[in-house]
């Protein structure tokens, strides 16, 4: 069947994106009609590095108990930390809170909609200022995640894998893919879809793919030219001996001595000293007047 393409050059359909798109979509609770951009955001600072099924339930009693971002100023720092459970990279807890601080002193409360402001608040970066204004404001930007990258490596380049970033490629590679007809912000979201449900690193389902035209598969599947990825281990990483001590922080109602904190993470004692002072560092642990240990704000 011949497909009418609508870019010179490029051969992935937005048509047949959308069309799959709009059939298969997850049901996910921050693309609801009504929810607002502050509550976009709060799902994209979560998922930054956190997988969906993980955020789900974090989301939804977060917007519940702080809709806005007033309400979450208002909260404090250490309550912030607890509700951010075990999303992981817990620096992005705090960075939410200051986000959520400017926002409402200086924005009025609202979610700027343009990338340059965006980019001027706390913990936003290039990827989530692009996110929050496509998806909450669906302004024609491209926003390029990994999946996306190698949905346009794979079915547009004919590659295996995206190989390196780089933010000025990349972007310019969306760029010329993004629809000119009001649609870009759900082939955006289509795109990245696509990515993380049937384009998937390591087994793509072919099978399901509404693109007909994909380079690689038409190529017949040429492997990777570079190395390997090879998966980040977590078990036994400075990170787990964080999780764990913030864990035992976070149970706590009082200030917790060493001697608690030293039974979180028994294996490796210098390990544990530097999880504990970059904790201090980041500002999400703090010493209390008597030598005790706290989250953040929580106690003197
Ligand atoms: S045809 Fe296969 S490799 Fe190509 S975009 Fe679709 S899922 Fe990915």
């Amino acid at each position: 069947m011949a497909h009418i393409l609508p870019y010179p050059g490029m051969n992935l359909s937005p048509a047949e994106l959308l069309d799959w798109y709009d059939r298969s979509r997850r049901d996910l609770p921050w693309r609801d009609p009504g929810v607002t951009p502050w509550q976009i955001l709060v799902s994209e600072f979560m998922l930054q590095q956190t997988p969906v099924a993980r955020v789900l339930p974090i989301w939804r009693e977060w917007v519940l108990r702080w809709p806005t971002a007033s309400a979450t100023a208002a909260a404090s720092a250490a309550d912030v930390l607890r509700a951010w459970g075990k999303l992981g990279y817990p620096r992005r807890a705090k960075r939410l809170h200051e986000c959520a601080t400017v926002i409402a002193r200086d924005h009025a409360d609202v979610v700027p909609d343009d990338v340059g402001t965006l980019l001027t608040l706390p913990g936003v970066g290039s990827y989530t200022a692009r996110a929050v204004a496509c998806f909450a404001y669906r302004q024609p930007v491209p926003v390029v995640d990994t999946n996306v990258r190698r949905v346009v490596a794979r079915a547009v380049h004919g590659r295996a894998d995206a190989g390196a970033s780089s933010t000025v490629r990349d972007h310019a590679d969306v760029s010329a893919l993004l629809p000119n007809d009001g649609s870009a912000h759900r082939f955006s979201a289509a795109l990245m879809e696509l990515g993380a449900t049937v384009c998937t690193a390591r087994a793509p389902r072919c099978g399901l793919c509404p693109l007909t035209a994909c380079r690689w598969r038409l190529a017949g599947y040429p492997p990777a030219s570079g190395p390997a990825r090879r998966p980040q281990p977590y078990a036994g990483t400075d990170r787990q001996v964080r999780g764990r001590l913030l864990d035992v922080l976070r149970d706590s109602d009082t200030p917790v001595t060493r001697a608690q904190l030293d039974l979180a993470w028994l294996t490796d004692t210098s390990q544990r000293e530097r999880a504990l002072d970059s904790l201090l560092a980041d500002g999400l642990v703090t010493r209390t007047s008597d030598g005790r240990f706290a989250l953040v704000g929580e106690h003197r």
